[in-house]
């Protein structure tokens, strides 16, 4: 695995690599570091699909707002190095802030409806951040697929009407989401739970399955299937939800009866910890999608 930190010695490479041979495809899986089975579980994939894997560690400034976690975000580049070059990544780019924004960088992409709900709506200005990153590094290392995960289901809607609405030849591949034995899904913050707190954390995941289980009773009215999982997280009162809301997987517009697959999102603070999840919810009989 070669390792680069600027953007020309790694354009250069790709350059070069590129030349001697036309039909190579490059897969990338852009993250954030700290790299658990989730984000290997990209690796995977982009390493079957394709004869070259790239992929990124960089926590981004412009992502976080003035009041979050952006210092104390975890981080283990060593680490990270390590579980990189076990999973067949043939590139690795570890930019530091400054070589990703100058002092005077103005621009931002936002796509715009999608990026004021749910996350977005919480944390305003943070999937501009998102794009802009994403759009550089896509712009650095011209793949040909990107692989994103489920577990951030907005921002891979996002990531794919971006690259739809922006003319970019980049074919976005999004993957199931990688969970822990008792559902938790995995992230690097859920680092800063304490044990108990990842036991209490599963009953996210419990919630989640309470809407799919009245769905596949029948159910299709969304306040009652709403109702149900508001309740199962009134059993654990450590937990306090920031939303909990059904929305389309096109358009994110709010549903009120599932009549095609929606989206169904969270996100919720335990020990200060904000944790998000999301399933999709489909009727009896649908093609089970795990993925928007
Ligand atoms: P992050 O480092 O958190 O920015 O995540 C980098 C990529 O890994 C994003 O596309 C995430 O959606 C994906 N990812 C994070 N956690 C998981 C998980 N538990 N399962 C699958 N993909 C994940």
């Amino acid at each position: 695995m070669e390792i680069f930190y600027t953007k020309t010695a790694l354009r250069q490479h790709l350059g070069s690599l590129k030349k001697s041979d036309m039909e190579m495809s490059i897969g990338f899986v852009p993250t954030m570091g700290y790299l658990h089975p989730g984000h290997l579980s990209l690796m995977d994939r982009a390493r079957n699909d394709n004869d070259f894997v790239v992929a990124s560690l960089f926590v981004n400034p412009s992502q976080f707002g003035e009041n979050e976690d952006f210092s104390q975000y975890p981080r283990n580049i060593k680490r990270d190095i390590e579980l990189c070059t076990q999973n067949g990544v043939d590139v690795l780019f570890i930019p530091d802030s400054s070589e990703m924004y100058l002092p005077d960088h103005l621009t931002y992409v936002t796509v715009r409806e999608l990026s004021d709900v749910l996350c977005g709506h919480h944390r305003p200005g943070h999937f501009d951040g998102v794009v802009t990153i994403v759009a550089k590094l896509f712009n650095i290392i011209q793949p040909n697929k990107a692989y994103l995960g489920q577990k951030d289901g907005q921002q891979a809607l996002i990531l794919r009407r971006f690259t739809r609405d922006l003319d970019f030849d980049i074919e976005i591949i999004i993957c199931p989401t990688v969970r822990e034995s008792n559902g938790l899904a995995m992230s690097s913050r859920n680092k800063y739970l304490s044990s108990d707190g990842r036991d209490r954390a599963s009953i996210i995941f419990q919630a989640l399955s309470v809407a799919a289980d009245q769905v596949y009773q029948g159910v299709t009215d969304v306040n009652r299937i709403l109702e149900g999982v508001t309740k199962a997280f009134a059993s654990v009162p450590e937990i306090s939800c920031q939303y909990i809301e059904c929305r389309d997987c096109d358009n994110l517009q709010p549903v009120e009866t599932l009549e095609k697959p929606a989206l169904l999102a969270v996100a919720v603070f335990l020990e200060s910890v904000r944790l998000i999840d999301n399933i999709i919810l489909e009727r009896p009989g649908g093609n089970s999608n795990e993925t928007v």
